[in-house]
């Protein structure tokens, strides 16, 4: 999606772990290859009679500590070596927050604006078909992303059921409550990136209260964060989304941001007061906390000296490059890496995977506090790393990402 190696990022990432863990080299090849990578070319037909052929992907990293589990990502970019990264993302994510997964990810190459809702579903169940082979409750669940929404898992639950002969819920997650979707699952990304912050506040003796935060990206994870950063205190002043950013020092209305400007014509631009910026500005922005909650490749070596925030958390996957990471350590600004601050989502689709297995529904509270739990332990185990290995906090995440995923490997041992 963007024009940064994600592939070639996520392999270093792996060969610095590593290097801590002193890992055997045949080991160190077996995490940095995905295990099986599926691309499928399939038709659909259009409402115009059209047929198209779009090209989609499944690739599953490393199902070492379980079933492999990751979204589906519907966008013009999507290609094998993003998809390839993001599924390695996914394993090390499952991994530290201690969740029984593997990582997978999957795409299609597509440009949703151009479909209409019935050509969206038949590129929909078409895809899920194609995949079928590798995916299913015990294998391999898919989940939303970039692209794809509840509705979306609708219709995939509803595809792989059809083909079963009876519903199998199990088999996706982020689906609508009705369909056996999980209370907080929504919210679940935005309150981990919360929730971590806070944490990383604590270990900095900082009050969360009271800091200004910058949010870029007002989509699921950034509005959501903009919002109970707001209820916990913090004062929200910068906010940007596709078309721009705002800026008020004095705090931004989030509430009324979502309601009134988010997804209308032109977007949050639209609230007057306040100074209007580009999204390169608002990553300038003098505050305290900046949390990336858009896209991958938004702190680079052009950009990352001129951050001027003392804390950074990565609501969206890959936002910050491996420059940007060296210049924000050697500036003493922490990172909150993706792998850990954004793993709320992957956290309530495991929640919600394992209440359609047991057929036995839980309550926004129970789902909230669950998160809350594993979100601080998860931060907690990352800090002490961090300072055991005197390092910063994504070399101390991948570390014990890496660690959990290579026991699991050599205590199975390898096949046949
Ligand atoms: P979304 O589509 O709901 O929102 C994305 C937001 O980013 C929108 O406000 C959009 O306008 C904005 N945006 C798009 N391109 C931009 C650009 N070039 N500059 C600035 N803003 C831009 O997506 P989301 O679900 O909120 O996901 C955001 C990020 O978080 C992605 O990297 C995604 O992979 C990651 N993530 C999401 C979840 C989840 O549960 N939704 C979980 C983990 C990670």
């Amino acid at each position: 999606m963007s024009e940064v190696d994600v592939l070639g990022m996520a392999r270093k990432q792996l060969a610095v772990a590593a290097q801590y863990l002193d890992l055997d080299e045949g080991l160190v090849q077996v995490l940095g290859m995905p295990r099986r990578q599926v691309i499928v070319n399939f038709p659909v037909v259009m409402d115009n009679g059209e047929v198209n052929v779009y090209q989609g992907y499944r690739v599953q990293h490393n199902s070492g500590r379980g079933p492999t589990k990751g979204g589906i990502r519907y966008h013009p970019h999507v290609d094998l070596d993003e998809t390839t990264a993001l599924s390695m993302w996914m394993t090390w994510k499952c991994a530290v927050v201690n969740i029984p997964y593997g990582g997978a990810k999957g795409g299609v190459k597509v440009n949703t604006k151009q479909l209409s809702k019935r050509e969206l579903e038949k590129l929909t169940r078409r895809f899920i078909t194609e995949i079928n082979i590798v995916v299913g409750e015990r294998s391999d669940i898919p989940a939303p992303d970039i692209g794809t929404n509840a509705q979306v898992m609708a219709w995939i639950m509803d595809t792989l059921s059809m083909q079963a002969g009876y519903t199998v819920p199990g088999v996706v997650t982020g689906k609508p409550l009705e369909l056996g979707g999980s209370e907080g699952r929504v919210e679940a990304t935005g309150r981990g990136v919360v929730v971590t912050a806070i944490e990383a506040c604590k270990s900095m003796n900082k009050p969360f209260a009271g800091q200004k935060v910058v949010i870029q990206g007002f989509g699921n994870v950034g509005s959501v964060a903009a919002e109970l950063a707001e209820e916990n205190g913090a004062v929200v002043v910068g906010v940007s989304d596709a078309t721009g950013g705002i800026y008020n020092p004095k705090g931004l209305p989030v509430r009324e941001l979502y309601q009134r400007y988010s997804g209308v014509e032109g977007g949050i631009r639209n609230y007057k007061d306040a100074e209007p910026l580009s999204n390169e500005e608002l990553l300038e922005l003098p505050c305290d906390i900046l949390m990336p909650c858009a896209i991958q490749g938004q702190l680079t070596a052009e950009n990352a000296d001129k951050v001027k925030a003392h804390l950074v958390v990565e609501g969206a996957n890959g936002p910050t490059t491996l420059e940007a990471d060296q210049i924000l350590s050697d500036k003493g600004i922490p990172v909150v890496p993706d792998i850990l601050a954004n793993a709320g989502g992957v956290v309530a689709s495991y929640f919600e995977w394992v209440q359609d297995l047991q057929n036995f529904f839980w309550s926004e509270d129970q789902v909230n506090e669950r998160l809350a739990a594993i979100m601080r332990n998860s931060y907690a185990a990352v800090h002490e790393t961090q300072a055991k290995h005197k390092t910063d906090l994504r070399t101390a995440a991948m570390i014990i990402a890496v660690e959990r995923v290579a026991r699991a490997t050599t205590t199975r041992g390898i096949f046949p």
